[in-house]
């Protein structure tokens, strides 16, 4: 890995630093300085074994650095998961590299709009789904809102189910898909939030109401409410 000039620096500067023999004691011994003794807040300088070598106690400055590193600003971010259901199969996709969960399996998912009426979202939705996949589908029900936070990003996660209308050839297939049964799903490296979409689903297939009836279940339109739900 390429380093920086300053991290050369201290190389050469650590370098100088080391004893000749017993390295590995020295090493330890500094890393229980600073785990035990050095700590970044209140550090213990009365019980510390260097303290009369330490330039940061004899200058008063051992309550002041390291100086905290400002907070990231948090940034709210609207997606969208949508179950696309085909026959009794739903679509995964795996997520590609530079991606959040590169490698893992996950429902399409996407950025969308924050505020949108019903119609709008529809639209949004198979947009973004046909973009993204190849596939035409119908949007048809909110299923559930999952909050959750990834480094500075707090996300608000709308899952929603759709029908499999067609292919349409105009648009790429994603590099990595399958089409596969719920039950199928619970062994799959899936995203968090895939996961917890996955449970969701398990559960409701599992309800002996709606697996009397066709399991989509779709409710019209776009009225039904679901509580926030939580990431762990
Ligand atoms: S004397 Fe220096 S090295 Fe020792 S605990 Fe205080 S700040 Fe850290």
């Amino acid at each position: 890995m390429a380093q920086s000039a300053g991290q050369r620096r201290l190389w050469a500067l650590a370098e100088t630093l080391l004893p000749r023999r017993d390295v590995g004691r020295f090493n330890q011994a500094l890393m229980e300085l600073g785990s035990q003794i050095c700590t970044p807040r209140e550090p213990r300088c009365d019980s510390c074994p260097v303290v009369t070598l330490c330039p940061t106690y004899s200058q008063g400055l051992q309550d002041v650095i390291p100086r905290p590193k400002p907070k990231p600003a948090v940034e709210d971010v609207q997606e969208a998961a949508v179950v696309v259901h085909r026959r009794r199969q739903v679509l995964l996709v795996r997520r590609g590299e530079g991606q959040r969960w590169a490698g893992l399996w996950d429902f399409p998912r996407f950025a969308v709009s924050a505020v949108l009426g019903p119609a709008a979202l529809r639209r949004e939705l198979a947009e973004n789904v046909r973009l993204a996949t190849g596939y035409v589908v119908e949007p048809r029900n909110h299923l559930a809102t999952i909050k959750h936070g990834v480094t500075r990003f707090r996300i608000t996660l709308q899952c929603h189910q759709s029908r499999y209308v067609r292919r349409d050839r105009s648009h790429p297939l994603p590099a990595e898909h399958r089409w596969l049964r719920i039950g199928q799903l619970e062994g799959y490296p899936l995203s968090v939030t895939g996961r917890k979409l996955a449970r969701m689903l398990a559960e409701r297939i599992s309800d002996p109401l709606i697996r009397r009836g066709n399991y989509v279940h779709p409710v019209n339109g776009y009225n039904s409410s679901n509580a926030a739900e939580k990431a762990p």
